[in-house]
């Protein structure tokens, strides 16, 4: 799990968002400041309406779409990405680190973990030369404890 975040880690993570912005041709907007800072300040893995909630705090006219399609473009220009598995409403995550996820189908909590033999698993042999893999993640799904209190109680 992470722990709170050094300043030194903030600037390192915003000197990446501002080349990937570059490298992809987009301005580094007030808006998709907000919006980047909202999502790698928190490790909850929000939706696009908790972080709505979080960047209207800093600019009040900022609307859901807009937040929304900031979301959607830092993850196509990959600095933040979709946290998979999470049913219609789509959770956004910042941390780009090598790291898993656990997903109560609860209370839909998602924990980061890492376990490093789940970086590299291996591609089966029968999608070789067929599909060109380029995200692999390990994706756990269960009770987390609250969660598995109450139904064994
Ligand atoms: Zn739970
Ligand atoms: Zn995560």
């Amino acid at each position: 799990m992470r722990e709170v975040m050094k300043k030194k880690d903030i600037e390192v993570k915003f000197r990446v968002f501002e080349d990937r912005c570059r490298q992809s041709g987009l301005k580094v907007t007030p808006q998709r400041v907000a919006v980047y800072k909202a999502l790698i300040g928190t490790d909850l893995h929000p939706t696009a309406e908790e972080v709505h909630r979080m960047v209207k705090q800093d600019i009040h006219s900022i609307s859901l779409d807009t937040v929304n399609r900031t979301l959607l473009t830092l993850a196509e220009i990959g600095a933040a990405f979709q946290v998979e598995g999470t049913g219609q409403r789509r959770r956004f995550d910042g941390d780009l680190e090598n790291h898993q996820h656990f997903r109560c189908i609860k209370c839909g909590k998602i924990v980061d973990f890492h376990h490093k033999p789940f970086d590299n698993i291996d591609i089966p042999a029968q999608l070789h030369g067929q599909f060109q893999v380029m995200r692999k993640t390990v994706y756990l799904e269960g009770l987390c404890q609250t969660c598995s209190a109450v139904s064994s109680s």
